[in-house]
């Protein structure tokens, strides 16, 4: 992968550049967890589990080093169409960055062209690109939003986040079906309340509970 950091693109998508994920640090201080915890962090079932671990991350957390050029590659096409575009129910997994336990759950994507549109299945890459990281959803909901905003000047962005947080439904108040919903409204979304509307009624039509 080879991204200039100052490229506009690349800092919306807010990459981590510099070098690849030191899996062997990673695997070395899931050991040292393990032992801290009172484990053996020897035995069978543990042996290979910081390496795994750290294999894990790496998937978990990729959206650091998700090449964005390469994401939007000619998926960006010049088309006279000026109506609401709305990819809902997009799946995601990420990570809290306070506890480094999962959220997950359903984001719903918006945008109202200018003269571009993107490829539908590239929004849910774009999705994956700010999940896949030590996150807070609210961060999250606004990056998606501001990505889309460079890529496509569009005259308007919109993103709802619905989550649940196994931090919440584990541990602490153990609020088992406490979800959070976040959202980011730009440009016409945010100004004009009848297009807001549009939205929030389409994402909400037929909408299931959002469940594990
Ligand atoms: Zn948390």
């Amino acid at each position: 992968m080879n991204i200039n950091c100052d490229d506009p693109l690349a800092l919306a998508a807010d990459l981590f550049c510099e070098q690849p994920m030191d899996t062997d640090s990673i695997a070395a201080a899931v050991k040292e967890i393990l032992n801290a915890i009172g484990e053996d962090s020897e035995r069978e079932g543990l042996i290979k589990t910081p390496q795994r671990v750290a294999n894990s991350y790496k998937e978990l957390l990729a959206g650091y080093r998700m090449d964005p050029r390469a994401l939007i590659n000619d998926a960006v096409f010049d088309v006279a169409y000026d109506q609401m575009v709305i990819v809902r129910d997009i799946e995601f997994y990420s990570l809290c960055e306070h506890h480094m336990l999962p959220f997950m759950g359903r984001a719903h994507v918006a945008y109202i062209p200018s003269d571009k549109v993107i490829g539908l299945s590239k929004i849910p890459r774009i999705v994956d690109l700010f999940s896949r990281r030590l996150q807070v959803q609210e961060r999250m909901t606004t990056q998606i939003a501001e990505y889309l905003d460079v890529v496509l000047k569009p005259k308007g962005v919109a993103v709802v986040v619905e989550g649940l947080h196994m931090c919440m439904m584990l541990r602490g108040v153990k609020k088992h079906d406490a979800r959070m919903t976040t959202s980011a409204m730009l440009g016409a979304f945010r100004r004009d309340i009848s297009t807001r509307m549009e939205f929030l009624d389409n994402i909400s039509r037929g909408a299931e509970r959002l469940n594990i």
